[in-house]
């Protein structure tokens, strides 16, 4: 790898705290050296907003081509670009930046990557269909903001603050159009929308441990249902787990991770020639997460 880089090498990287388990420099690696890119990612953990302000006007003068962002900062990132694309600014949150002669234009890409793995891993197209959405953080708003774009018929978001999850519904609805968008809160008044979804999407941490609880009881869960936990690590949640036995279909949510990822490449290389290879990342993304499997949980 180190033989790669020279005085021309272009720098991405990704910022959030902590980032110890981060799997993002893997993946973007080995994308990079299949695509015969001059760039190399690397971790940049970062305490706090000071920090992040004295960061962010580094990589406006280094040579970066792009940013990922993760928990604790996407949401004041939306802040701190010259540009937000639209995507971004109804989901509230911002998970990648490309930087373009100084200037950050924000995006976000963690929908797209839902959107995406729900069609190449689950077959399921949300068209039509009735979802509910688990959560009102970033990663809940980026999952509403895609959903409603892929003409889902409903989107219920349920959250354990319903004040968070009517601003998010509030701050989606006039883009709407055909879907039908509601809050409610995370616990007894979402048992009917569950129980009648096609989709439910958790995009909470509930289930990051292994001692918690999952983040609704899955007796509302049956047949016939999708259910995608964004959470991924070596070992299903109890969430996936429980739903397979109740013959839901069920999945993590590393293939989002691999295709946020991914998505975020094609923006940087600003090529349409350049599909970024998902099987490279997603191979180097487990083969990380087995290399670290006697030490516990791999969550960005
Ligand atoms: P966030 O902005 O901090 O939002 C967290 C959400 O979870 C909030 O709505 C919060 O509710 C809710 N929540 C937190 N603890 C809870 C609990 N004990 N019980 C019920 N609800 C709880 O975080 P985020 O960035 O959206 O990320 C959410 C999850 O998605 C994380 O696990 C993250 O790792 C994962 N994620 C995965 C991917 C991927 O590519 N697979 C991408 C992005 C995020 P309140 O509003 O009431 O606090």
């Amino acid at each position: 790898m180190n033989a790669r880089i020279n005085g021309r090498t272009r720098l991405a990287g990704i910022i959030g705290w902590p980032l110890d388990h981060t799997l993002s420099p893997a993946m973007h690696n080995a994308a990079y050296e299949v695509l015969e890119l001059d760039w190399v990612y690397i971790p940049l953990p970062v305490r706090d907003e000071a920090d992040l302000i004295r960061v962010v006007g580094a990589v406006r003068v280094l040579p970066f081509v792009g940013l990922n962002i993760t928990m604790p900062f996407k949401q004041v990132m939306l802040e701190m670009c010259d540009e937000v694309a639209m995507m971004a600014k109804m989901a509230g949150a911002v998970n990648t930046v490309h930087v373009v002669d100084g200037r950050l234009i924000g995006y976000n890409t963690d929908g797209r990557g839902l959107v995406e793995t729900l069609e190449t891993e689950m077959g399921f197209s949300p068209e039509g269909k009735d979802v509910v959405v688990l959560g009102a953080g970033g990663a809940a708003g980026a999952a509403a903001v895609s959903l409603i774009l892929a003409k889902a018929s409903s989107v219920t978001v349920a959250n354990r603050s319903v004040e968070r999850a009517e601003e998010l519904v509030e701050r989606v609805a006039s883009h709407a159009r055909g879907t039908k968008c509601r809050a409610v809160v995370l616990g007894i008044d979402a048992e009917e929308s569950v129980r009648s979804a096609d989709l439910v999407v958790n995009a909470t941490p509930v289930g990051m441990s292994p001692e918690d609880p999952t983040p609704i009881p899955t007796e509302w869960i049956g047949p016939g249902q999708v259910i995608f936990d964004m959470i991924y690590g070596n070992a299903p949640t109890r969430l996936v787990s429980e739903a397979l036995e109740r013959g839901a279909s069920a999945t993590g949510g590393l293939g989002m991770l691999v295709a946020q990822g991914a998505t975020a490449v094609d923006i940087w290389s600003e090529s349409t020639q350049i599909r970024t290879p998902r099987d490279v990342m997603r191979r180097a993304a487990e083969d990380q997460l087995a290399a670290r499997r006697t030490k516990g949980g791999a969550q960005e």
